[in-house]
């Protein structure tokens, strides 16, 4: 089968490879669409912490299964059969140990996820284990379009992001960001029923397109003539949200880009009570900022972070884009084929629209 594999930082390779055959107690699937993360372009360009290599990367996947195991019909589907439509949750967690049975599988001590630690969606054909069937697929409706339902992953992520920030009606949040996911964390604040959702973000045709399809307020931070280097820009920002806020500051902070650094700065701008999730990861360096904690302690302000999401918010995910209540199709702005996979990692680089698909129907 034809795959993309990613043998080291900046060298992926399109090979062909052996079929992968269904691994006992599981399934083969045959993928119809896979798309582009932000964190697959951190691999691309320097690695991750999960990733071992070689390795087919993709993590956010739809396709139809092929092949099931009959004992695997046991599993939370058990009417599961070949020919389905199904969107994957990445995560194969061990289903035992304490996480697990909190239901917080993505907090698994023995977590392996597709895409990073064993082969994922850039491929024709995906094998899944045995411990993936309990929680991992998620039928699709015959009709559902796989490029939109490759959407459910990083909107399920978000809905990890939100709950970790406590994020609640009628309160205020500000997402740092306003690429694929700062856009799905606005569409779900919307769904959430936030009074205020500013969305801070430079580059000008993302900022027309979170305009046109959410209610979020975006602070506009492109860079004019009178500016260069953006200084000036986080002060507007500021004052901005301090008087959408009534001088209050916004009561979640949510993080959808690397870009912006947690330090005193930022927790000014949180209400008393508010909560900072770091949904994106930091760059290595940038957590030695001193916070002033005595104000943490008066204001009783929060930092958490968030990784990834459990089965139940896929699940929950993928029931939000099905039911239409969050509406999400305009954020895929490019589709592409196997072959031409490099465009697809190019368009999600540059930045030039929000999410890139590779299709293989
Ligand atoms: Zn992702
Ligand atoms: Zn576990």
């Amino acid at each position: 089968m034809r795959a993309a594999v990613l043998k080291s930082p900046k060298n992926l390779m399109l090979l062909d490879l052996p079929e992968p055959s269904s691994p006992p107690g599981g399934a083969l699937i045959r993928v119809e669409a896979c798309a582009v993360c932000g964190t697959d372009i951190k691999m691309l360009d320097q690695g991750h912490r999960d990733l071992q290599y070689p390795r087919i990367l993709g993590h956010e996947v739809v396709g139809r299964i092929e092949e099931i195991d009959p004992e695997a019909k046991a599993g939370c589907h058990p009417e599961l059969k070949a020919g389905e439509l199904v969107q994957l949750w990445p995560g194969i967690a061990c289903g035992c140990c304490p996480a697990c049975l909190q239901g917080a599988d993505n907090r698994c001590q023995k977590m392996r996820i597709i895409g990073f630690s064993c082969d994922g969606g850039f491929a024709e054909r995906l094998a899944l284990p045995r411990q993936s069937l309990s929680c991992s697929i998620n039928p699709l409706p015959e009709g559902a379009d796989p490029v939109l339902f490759t959407l459910t992953e990083p909107l399920a992520c978000c809905i990890n992001g939100q709950e970790q920030a406590r994020l609640s009606e009628g309160e205020s949040v500000l997402i740092w960001g306003g690429g694929p996911i700062g856009a799905l964390h606005a569409l779900l604040a919307e769904l959430k029923g936030a009074e205020k959702i500013l969305v801070a973000e430079r580059l000008p045709g993302r900022i027309g397109e979170i305009r046109r399809n959410t209610s979020a307020q975006v602070i506009d931070l492109s860079p004019d003539d009178r500016d260069g280097d953006g200084r000036d820009l986080f002060r507007e920002a500021e004052s901005t949200i301090l008087s959408e806020t009534d001088g209050r500051g916004v009561d979640a902070i949510l993080t959808a880009t690397p870009e912006i650094k947690i330090n005193q700065w930022q927790m000014s701008l949180l209400a008393p009570g508010g909560r900072i999730c770091l949904f994106s990861g930091p760059r290595p360096g940038d957590d030695v900022e001193m916070l002033d904690l005595r104000s943490m302690h008066y204001l009783e302000q929060t930092i958490t972070g968030s990784y990834g999401c459990s089965s139940r918010h896929n699940r929950l995910a993928a029931r939000l884009l099905l039911s239409g209540q969050i509406k999400a199709d305009w954020i895929i702005t490019k589709r592409t084929d196997l072959p031409r996979i490099e465009e697809a990692f190019a368009h999600s680089s540059r930045r030039a629209g929000f999410k890139s698909v590779v299709c293989f129907a």
